[in-house]
């Protein structure tokens, strides 16, 4: 049964790391013409309303996407922090935040027309939700009531010159970390250049390990390794940080990334750091 909603956590710090790191990966391979298959294996919702109960009763967005939003004027507007916000800015109705975007937003709404994107969203609720949002102008969005991992493995290869996905479980099962491994060792067998992000959450019993294990010792190669820690591990108090794994990285984009995330850290919260370094080499 699935049980998470990712209303409950939208704005986070995590969603916060994961979002500037997807949107910084869409805008540098949008930098060629070529066209790309966007593929989101676990969409969650397009647009979560800050004021919604489930959003409210937790107020992780706070220490999230709040911190980020109340100083957005120190940033650069073409640093990438700055140019995120100003995305950000573009869902308000005013200087209030009152809305936070989902993954299918944020790869969605800079779709050209020769792009597409394919959402998986599993929960028939969330599903619904989604199916009922806008996240891009362009027509090319496919919504599918399916498993992601089963499906990216069905979709690939696709038809496009280029191929980006997000992978974003929500860990509730101990054995998705290893679902995600083997599902990414798959894609690369088809596609050896596939762009794919996955997020993985930092939590004291540390299975996150597991995936970046397998995928060392099955040789996949370039791989680049983000996380951003916002406390110490403690047994009982959850979620400490947030990593990012990265598959065929474009040229520079660690350089540009490990800049962003350490400015992230240093908002986020007193004693946040951030740490990024290429987990495998090349092949
Ligand atoms: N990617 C979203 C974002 O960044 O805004 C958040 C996704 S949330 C962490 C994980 C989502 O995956 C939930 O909405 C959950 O219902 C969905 N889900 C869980 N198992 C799934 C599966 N096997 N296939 C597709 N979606 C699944």
């Amino acid at each position: 049964m699935l049980a998470y909603q990712h209303a409950y956590h939208a704005g986070n710090f995590a969603d916060v790391h994961k979002h500037l790191g997807l949107r910084q990966l869409v805008s540098v391979m949008m930098r060629k013409s070529s066209a790309i298959s966007f593929v989101d294996t676990h969409a969650g919702r397009g647009l979560y309303p800050l004021a919604a109960a489930e959003t409210q009763k937790l107020g992780e967005f706070h220490d999230g996407i709040e911190r980020l939003w109340q100083r957005r004027r120190s940033f650069g507007v073409e640093s990438p922090i700055g140019e995120w916000l100003a995305s950000l800015a573009t869902l308000q109705s005013g200087s209030e935040l009152s809305r936070y975007p989902g993954s299918p937003w944020w790869l969605g709404s800079t779709l050209r027309s020769q792009d597409r994107l394919t959402l998986f969203e599993l929960h028939p609720g969330e599903h619904r939700h989604l199916s009922d949002q806008t996240v891009s102008p362009h027509a090319g969005v496919q919504r599918r009531h399916a498993d992601g991992l089963k499906g990216l493995v069905k979709l690939v290869p696709v038809s496009t010159p280029r191929l980006c996905v997000l992978i974003d479980p929500s860990y509730e099962k101990k054995d998705e970390y290893q679902e995600v491994a083997e599902t990414l060792i798959q894609v690369v067998r088809k596609v050896r250049h596939a762009v794919v992000l996955i997020w993985y959450p930092l939590l004291p019993a540390g299975r996150h390990r597991l995936l970046l294990d397998t995928l060392r010792q099955a040789g996949i190669p370039k791989l680049w390794r983000s996380e951003l820690q916002v406390r110490e591990p403690i047994a009982d108090r959850g979620m400490y940080g947030s990593g990012l794994l990265l598959l065929n990285s474009p040229w520079q984009l660690d350089r540009e990334l490990n800049h962003a995330f350490t400015t992230l850290a240093s908002v986020l919260a007193d004693g946040a750091r951030h740490q990024g370094e290429w987990w495998t080499g090349e092949a």
